[in-house]
């Protein structure tokens, strides 16, 4: 992940604007440097930046330098900074923003690949993991569990099961990786009688394309799991991750 070889001072002006329109009031000086959204973020000092000082940093009309950082790159995108901000500032909002002025193919390889890998099948899978590996998979672990677990010979992972109440989504990883890791899951679910289902598309629990900040492939993925709960009939919609 290197700079940005886009000329900034074509999006400076969009991005100055963008920000402003997310601002309570599209005020500036409404942050009061407090720091309390720095002090409980997990990505405070990597890169020397923390939220505070990026948006600082575009208060001060030094975006571009904010803009190109890597560590926009860092943010987890996990809110906690608008919850401790005493203003409702929406830093994760702003970090979009500024993931966006970043050319595709200049965005981190490891969540561009995983946006491109769940695009690939409508499983939504990141790891690129189709229907057919999928059903293999999930039925494989589960004939090992009810042929070695005397306790649990009538355990089930139902897949397209129509009208199941939860439509359950699943880490794309453990299927891939790690497969044994499902089960404990689908025991808890077993042990209190859920009706649930997998759904042999749109299972596939993360949208590493939102975090790319890739709005179209974003909506793409978030429409193809929609349609998966609805088409099955479910009523609710877990997702793990
Ligand atoms: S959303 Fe980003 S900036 Fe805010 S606390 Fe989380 S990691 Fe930090
Ligand atoms: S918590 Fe809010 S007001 Fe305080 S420094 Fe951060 S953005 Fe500004």
């Amino acid at each position: 992940m290197g700079e940005q070889t886009i000329n900034l001072s074509k999006v400076k002006g969009e991005f100055k604007k963008k920000v402003e329109e997310m601002l309570p009031e599209g005020n500036f000086n409404l942050c009061l440097a407090c720091g309390t959204c720095s002090a409980g973020c997990p990505a405070t000092g990597l890169e020397g930046l923390d939220p505070r000082k990026f948006l600082r940093m575009i208060l001060l009309g030094l975006e571009e330098e904010a803009i190109s950082s890597p560590w926009v790159w860092m943010c987890s995108m996990c809110q906690r900074c608008i919850y401790a901000c005493p203003m409702q500032i929406d830093i994760p909002g702003l970090v979009y923003e500024a993931r966006a002025t970043w050319p595709r193919e200049e965005r981190p390889k490891g969540i561009r690949g995983s946006c491109d890998m769940a695009l690939k099948h409508d499983t939504c899978s990141a790891m690129g993991a189709s229907e057919e590996d999928w059903r293999f998979v999930v039925e494989d672990v589960l004939e090992e569990v009810q042929e070695t677990q005397p306790q649990f010979k009538d355990l089930q992972a139902p897949i397209d099961k129509e009208g199941a109440e939860f439509f359950l989504n699943q880490n794309s990883r453990e299927p891939v990786t790690e497969a044994e890791e499902m089960v404990p899951l689908w025991k808890i679910l077993h042990v209190v009688g859920a009706d649930w289902t997998y759904g042999s598309k749109g299972w596939g629990a993360e949208n590493y394309c939102m975090f790319l900040a890739d709005d179209e492939a974003w909506e793409h993925i978030v429409r193809v799991k929609v349609k998966a709960v609805e088409d099955l009939k479910c009523k609710v919609w877990l997702n793990t991750e």
